[in-house]
């Protein structure tokens, strides 16, 4: 009974920014889980690559190109892909972006709406779109991918834009969350600590004073791997977290702790 609840065969699961980190990685747990995957990410090469990987393990998974910042293009590949699988079960939202160690007082217009744009007006264009069908079904589980920094400020690196992004994704999360729950569709964040992508690339590969302090400061004392994120964000996609709407789950290493 209990690993049927995490089994998703049958549903049709959309994964924004999958062309690599974690939403690749999401996107191998929930086919593996049995979904059919949508990958959508900015870059065709991405899309390509990351299809073809998940196509050798034999996941059901297809690809299309989409940018999450621009909401008439999100409106239209959601129905597009509606179209084509007639409902859609799972969103994850994991598409972001961090041009880390910026100073408050540095920070220009551009690199402000840069990450507004993409972390928290392009998560709800998908989360609208999306919505609006898992509404109409009167189901669906919608997984945003938020963060730690959503709850502390990271050290040493200062990025004012990104932790107010991400803080906006949890309460947004918690918005929706509590409107759609009488209507059959749950809303979820995971809050990562740093995981090793090429987001992070900054401080794990290029940094060797800043990674020492991110490791300093997490009681487990080492990053994440993309994989220990999409075990959860599969966790809360699935019928096993049927009683979760309006969780930020942190996955964190015990970062928060102190
Ligand atoms: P990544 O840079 O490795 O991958 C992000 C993917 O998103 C890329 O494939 C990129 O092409 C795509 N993307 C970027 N802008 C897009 C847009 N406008 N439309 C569609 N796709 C777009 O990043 P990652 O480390 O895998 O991070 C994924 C998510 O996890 C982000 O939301 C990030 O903020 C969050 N996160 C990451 C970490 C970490 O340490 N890596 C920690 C906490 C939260």
């Amino acid at each position: 009974m209990y690993l049927e609840k995490l089994k998703l065969d049958g549903k049709v699961a959309v994964v924004t920014g999958a062309g690599q980190g974690i939403g690749a990685a999401c996107a191998r747990a929930l086919g593996e889980a049995g979904a059919t995957v949508i990958v959508a990410d900015m870059l065709q090469d991405r899309v390509d690559a990351s299809v073809a990987e998940l196509k050798k393990l034999k996941i059901k998974a297809h690809g299309v190109k989409l940018d999450v910042t621009k909401s008439k293009e999100v409106d239209a590949v959601a129905a597009q892909i509606i179209k084509q699988h007639d409902h859609v079960d799972i969103l994850v939202n994991n598409a972001g972006v961090a041009k880390s160690d910026v100073k408050a007082e540095d920070t220009s217009d551009d690199h402000w709406r840069f990450h507004m744009d993409v972390n928290l007006d392009g998560l709800f264009w998908c989360c609208r779109a999306f919505g609006r069908q898992m509404l109409k079904q009167g189901s669906g589980s919608i997984v945003n991918i938020g963060s730690m920094s959503g709850f502390i400020v990271n050290k040493p690196q200062p990025q004012s834009f990104y932790n107010a992004s991400k803080a906006a994704v949890h309460h947004l999360t918690r918005s929706l969350a509590a409107e759609w729950a009488m209507r059959g569709v749950r809303v979820n964040a995971v809050a990562p600590t740093y995981i090793e992508t090429p987001l992070t690339s900054f401080g794990i590969r290029e940094n060797e004073a800043m990674y020492k302090t991110w490791l300093e400061m997490t009681p487990m004392g080492r990053v994440g791997q993309p994989d220990e994120i999409a075990s959860v964000v599969h966790f809360l996609a699935s019928d096993a977290a049927s009683l979760m709407t309006g969780s930020i789950v942190l996955a964190d290493g015990g970062y928060c702790c102190w």
